[in-house]
């Protein structure tokens, strides 16, 4: 029997590899080196970067202003004397040395090989995602990987996803499943070209009110064995 899917669009970012954790090392590594890491400033971190994301999805901000204002803006929220040039600096610098494994995620990689090619897509910043494509060895382990900045467009942007497919050999958007965490970047972008999704809601989060819908909805990576027919 013929596979449904020839293709897997894999999301890095708390798809594959976990930002979360890599982000609280990097933040609180960063706020070590401004003279300490306040519970309050490490708490408020991850909220107030998501909002910034959230703008530059929808294009309120470009790439280049959030990389260069963040911590500008969260230093002055904090009371934290620093220049927000050289934090941006550092803090991709300790983020870019982080690459952890999502569960299962490494486990899900191995068993695509051969069965279903697999293409990392990846709203990010080259410095940042390249050496943890490289450290993780998700390099080695996948077809090819496409970092937005080095696209020049960000998922859900359509024209990211007409990009990364002139890039994929024989690429068939009827074959292909979209993977990812996020209903606005991964699930949405996927949709408007018209491909099949799966939101990974590992914390079971997801609201069916939400008016973007998933096709797929998994909690675990491993259930992807099944849907893929690997
Ligand atoms: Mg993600």
């Amino acid at each position: 029997m013929n596979k449904k899917y020839s293709v897997l669009l894999a999301d890095l970012d708390n798809t594959l590899l976990d930002f979360s954790a890599s982000e609280r090392i990097a933040i609180s590594r960063l706020l070590e080196h401004y003279g300490g890491a306040t519970e309050k400033a490490l708490i408020d971190y991850p909220s107030y970067n998501d909002s910034l994301w959230k703008r530059l999805e929808k294009g309120e901000i470009t790439r280049d202003q959030l990389v260069k204002t963040r911590f500008a803006g969260f230093f002055k929220r904090h009371g934290i004397n620093g220049d927000g040039g050289e934090a941006a600096f550092l803090y991709q610098k300790y983020l870019s040395e982080s690459a952890i494994w999502m569960d299962g995620a490494e486990e899900l990689l191995l068993k695509c090989r051969g069965k279903i090619k697999v293409y990392v897509i990846s709203n990010g910043i080259a410095t940042v995602q390249l050496p943890r494509v490289r450290s993780s060895g998700i390099d080695k382990l996948t077809d090819g990987h496409f970092i937005s900045e080095i696209i020049g467009y960000n998922k859900p942007d359509i024209r990211y996803f007409e990009a990364v497919s002139g890039k994929i050999p024989g690429f068939d958007r009827d074959k292909t499943l979209v993977l990812g965490d996020s209903l606005t970047a991964d699930i949405a972008g996927g949709k408007a070209f018209g491909c099949d999704t799966c939101l990974f809601d590992k914390d079971g989060k997801y609201n069916v009110t939400e008016n973007i819908k998933p096709y797929l909805l998994i909690r675990k990576l491993s259930e992807l064995y099944k849907i893929l027919d690997i």
